[in-house]
């Protein structure tokens, strides 16, 4: 009965997501929605699972935008964690993420070069940092900025 087979569906250019910023994208940058990319660890069956450093960086980032404090907090590691994380400033805007470098060093280890931009109060801000994380079971933690 159907004959929606023949309908053309329209090419998918090369970075299909990217274009438009539709409100779900996700806000690490990847292109993906952000209940498929990020938002995947911070709640449901792969809540805190993001499965390498890159992921957990981008999705800690995400957690930012969206201030979800407690997955910041339980994606820290507990030697290095802080009693707990201010609320964000009045005004604060993330502007944007781009990982310059990601590496897994061993089973266990792993560093993620990044900068992230912010704007408070009309002021733009550049944070540029190079994070360690370390794997404790199936779980990637950060565990603090290098140097
Ligand atoms: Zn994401």
């Amino acid at each position: 009965m159907s004959k929606k087979s023949r309908v053309s569906m329209p090419v998918s250019a090369s970075r299909p997501a990217e274009q438009g910023a539709s409100a779900d994208l996700c806000p690490c940058g990847r292109a993906a929605s952000y209940a498929d990319c990020c938002g995947r660890y911070h709640a449901g069956p792969l809540h805190l699972l993001a499965p390498d450093p890159e992921s957990l960086m981008r999705s800690r980032y995400s957690a930012f935008v969206k201030d979800v404090r407690a997955y910041l907090l339980a994606t820290w590691h507990p030697s290095e964690r802080p009693a707990e994380i201010e609320p964000p400033e009045d005004g604060l805007r993330w502007l944007g993420l781009e990982v310059k470098r990601a590496a897994v060093l061993g089973e266990s280890r792993g560093e993620v070069e990044f900068v992230a931009r912010c704007k408070v109060g009309g002021r733009a801000h550049r944070l540029h940092e190079i994070s360690e994380f370390v794997r404790e079971g199936d779980r990637w933690f950060y565990l603090k900025a290098r140097g």
